[in-house]
């Protein structure tokens, strides 16, 4: 199955046909889709967990069904969503749901002599039906009550879960790591494994050197320049003994362990190590 869409470059051709346009608005707490026949509107408010893309699906879906008992024959549905359009161009069994409902309904309707055309218009360029549609969409207040979306829902709770994960890590104050990577999400990881642990360990503030006392019952090492104990922070940004080798290194006696260990590591971080003799250690 194929549906006939066509270019806004083709409009004179089509004066005999009734437009409808469709959009739809999602921000914060909000989701809405806008539908404007030539003497009336309509608009819904949509689950907040649905995506962009299912409200203008559903937009499209609700033009198709109002004019489903009209007399009228023949319809053009402007849209500014491609990824829409593209969607309904080609019949799949995984397609979008909306998508799948809007297919069926459209053969439908062709089988009763209706002639539908889609049209993308480029959005916010003042056409005034689609302005009116967004417009609309922004401020639907009645909630259609639909079946959610399998991706939407998975979307939302991942945001979801990330979002009390991002809370609970911010909260850590005594967390080393937390020091150096304030939010979650995945970092690069170094091609050579070896280097990747022990960036890892530097990162997490945990190494051999640092933390073997506790397997051994010891003493934690404690630095003889400053007589205080060995901690990772302290060796790459406190302690004074290494400042002449901070400055070769990175080119500065003052950095922080974001400088040094953060997302973008500093690439002599390593030779830094190797120099003060604490590489083989970590
Ligand atoms: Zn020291």
């Amino acid at each position: 199955m194929s549906t006939n869409w066509r270019g806004a470059h083709n409009l004179h051709l089509l004066s005999s046909f009734v437009p409808i346009f469709t959009d739809c608005s999602k921000s914060d707490g909000h989701v809405g889709c806008g539908v404007v026949f030539p003497s009336d509107t309509l608009s819904y408010r949509l689950h907040n967990c649905c995506s962009v893309f299912t409200a203008e699906l559903v937009a499209i879906f609700s033009a198709l069904q109002e004019i489903s008992p009209s007399s009228q024959r023949d319809f053009i549905i402007y849209t500014d969503s491609m990824s829409a359009l593209e969607t309904l161009s080609h019949y799949d069994t995984q397609m979008h749901p909306v998508g799948l409902e809007i297919l069926s309904v459209l053969q439908g309707l062709r089988n009763k002599g209706f002639h539908i055309i889609f049209c993308w218009v480029p959005s916010r360029v003042g056409i005034s039906g689609n302005e009116t549609a967004d417009a609309i969409a922004k401020f639907a207040s009645a909630f259609l009550p639909r079946a959610l979306p399998y991706p939407d829902i998975k979307k939302s709770f991942v945001s979801h879960l990330f979002s009390v994960w991002q809370q609970s890590w911010s909260l850590q104050s005594n967390n080393k790591l937390r020091s150096v990577k304030p939010l979650i999400g995945l970092w690069p990881i170094l091609p050579i494994r070896g280097a990747d642990v022990k960036l890892t360990r530097l990162r997490m503030g945990h190494t051999r050197f640092t933390h073997r006392h506790l397997l051994f019952g010891e003493r934690a090492p404690l630095c003889p320049t400053c007589h205080e104990t060995f901690t990772i922070k302290h060796i790459l940004i406190e302690c004074p003994s290494f400042k002449c080798h901070r400055e070769y290194h990175f080119n500065s006696s003052s950095v922080t362990l974001q400088d040094l260990v953060g997302e973008t590591y500093h690439p002599n971080i390593f030779n830094f190590l190797k120099t003060i003799g604490y590489f083989m250690s970590i």
